[in-house]
């Protein structure tokens, strides 16, 4: 039976909504979490697992990465199933002169952010990963990226979550928010209508849909990436692995952001390699493309030239939650007291999973967060103030 009442209700089951949903119940909070179909069936369940810090803003951006990488390690020690967090080191490879001089800058600024990453040239990249192609130039390479499987992670926040008393309602869709002036009375959902006072919006890219429904509007709009899963092979990627033109292509909302937007790669524990993805603008759909599969073919075997020959067993396409600047939308709306955002996090959300889940449970339970969430308002865009 649903419960009639949460001290908090958080709307969404992929990987942001399950943290906090953990991070709100160890500190003895009434959580209800609802999802419309299965854990991580939205955008967490159709991605990379890639735990970059190097490919973060440098400032408030990489320092919300820095503490998760840490939280990271806590949670594989204390989920109650395994969530193959793996401490591999990442590489962003550079493939022209021009990325050079660009990733020389940006390695410059994370070290002053207290990051290890330093430059590699291409003898040092090729004894690091010897299959790699010896066109490339060298790569910008942290010790502290990482990996994780988003779908295990989503279901083991949940789990965790579940263990200390929050209600995990799948197949449950939030259909309207009740609000009396400018407080919210209650959630009406397909399994009846629940009372609370406080709605954590972590819907994705569906965020937009569930704050229309107390009249506000959020600049999240779908970005797809379209990866492809090669069949398992022995060790051919060591460590994680993006591009620098991804890196590029992230923060650029325009036509270079599509296909040949640059690469990630990771090879998973059973040896399939992750190929992807592209960046495209093409509302909700999830399908593949041959155009955007051959990109990403392309792309990644200039990298890694022994890909020309390996079989693909697959492909699936899922859609970033994309916000203008980059960065996702967390904290309170002041136009609606009581409505707490957490989505937006584009091609970041499982890297930033548990920081965004321990501040917004310190904000929700505190009222204050160890991480300033002001370059993270709604009000940046000057909307829902
Ligand atoms: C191709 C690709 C590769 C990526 N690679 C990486 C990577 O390597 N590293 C990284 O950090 N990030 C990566 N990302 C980004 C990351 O996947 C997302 O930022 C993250 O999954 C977003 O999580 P979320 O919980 O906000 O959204 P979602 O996982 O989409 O969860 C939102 C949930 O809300 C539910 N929902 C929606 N409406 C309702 C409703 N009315 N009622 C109830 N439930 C509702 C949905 O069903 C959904 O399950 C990648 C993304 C893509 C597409």
């Amino acid at each position: 039976m649903s419960p009639k009442t949460a001290d908090v209700l958080i709307i969404g089951g992929g990987v942001i909504g399950t943290s906090i949903a953990y991070y709100l119940a160890r500190r003895k909070v009434r959580v209800v979490l609802l999802e419309k179909g299965e854990l991580a069936g939205g955008t967490s369940g159709a991605c990379d697992g890639l735990v970059f810090l190097q490919s973060k803003k440098p400032g408030v951006h990489l320092e919300l990465a820095l503490t998760s990488q840490k939280l990271f390690q806590k949670l594989d020690r204390r989920l109650p199933v395994p969530i193959h967090y793996q401490n591999k080191g990442g590489l962003i490879v550079v493939e022209s002169e021009e990325e050079q001089e660009a990733m020389q800058a940006h390695v410059k600024k994370c070290r002053s952010n207290g990051l290890d990453v330093r430059l590699l040239d291409r003898r040092d990249l090729l004894q690091m990963e010897p299959h790699l192609s010896p066109e490339l130039l060298g790569a910008a390479y942290s010790p502290l990226d990482s990996q994780v499987n988003p779908i295990s992670l989503a279901q083991g926040l949940a789990l965790g979550a579940g263990d200390h008393g929050a209600k995990i309602l799948t197949r449950t869709e939030v259909l309207d928010i009740e609000c009396t002036g400018t407080k919210i009375e209650a959630v009406q959902t397909s399994r009846g209508r629940i009372q609370t006072r406080t709605v954590v919006n972590a819907a994705g890219v569906w965020a937009p849909a569930i704050a229309r429904m107390a009249g506000i509007d959020l600049p999240i709009s779908p970005r797809r990436g379209q990866i492809l899963v090669t069949e398992p092979l022995p060790l051919l990627l060591g460590k994680c692995l993006l591009s620098a033109r991804y890196i590029g292509a992230k923060y650029k909302p325009g036509p270079q952001s599509g296909r040949g937007g640059g690469v990630s790669m990771e090879q998973t524990e059973s040896g399939n390699l992750l190929l992807g993805s592209t960046r495209e603008f093409v509302g909700f759909d999830r399908r593949t493309s041959l155009a955007g599969l051959k990109g990403v073919a392309g792309a990644c075997s200039r990298i890694i030239p022994a890909l020309r020959d390996v079989l693909a067993i697959r492909s699936f396409a899922g859609l970033r939650p994309y916000t203008p600047d980059g960065l996702p939308l967390l904290g309170l709306v002041p136009a609606l007291s009581g409505l707490v955002l957490a989505a937006g996090h584009e091609g970041d959300g499982i890297a930033l999973a548990p920081v965004t889940g321990l501040l917004i449970a310190q904000l929700i339970t505190d009222g204050t967060t160890d991480i300033s969430l002001e370059a993270f308002s709604c009000g940046r865009f000057g909307e829902g103030d």
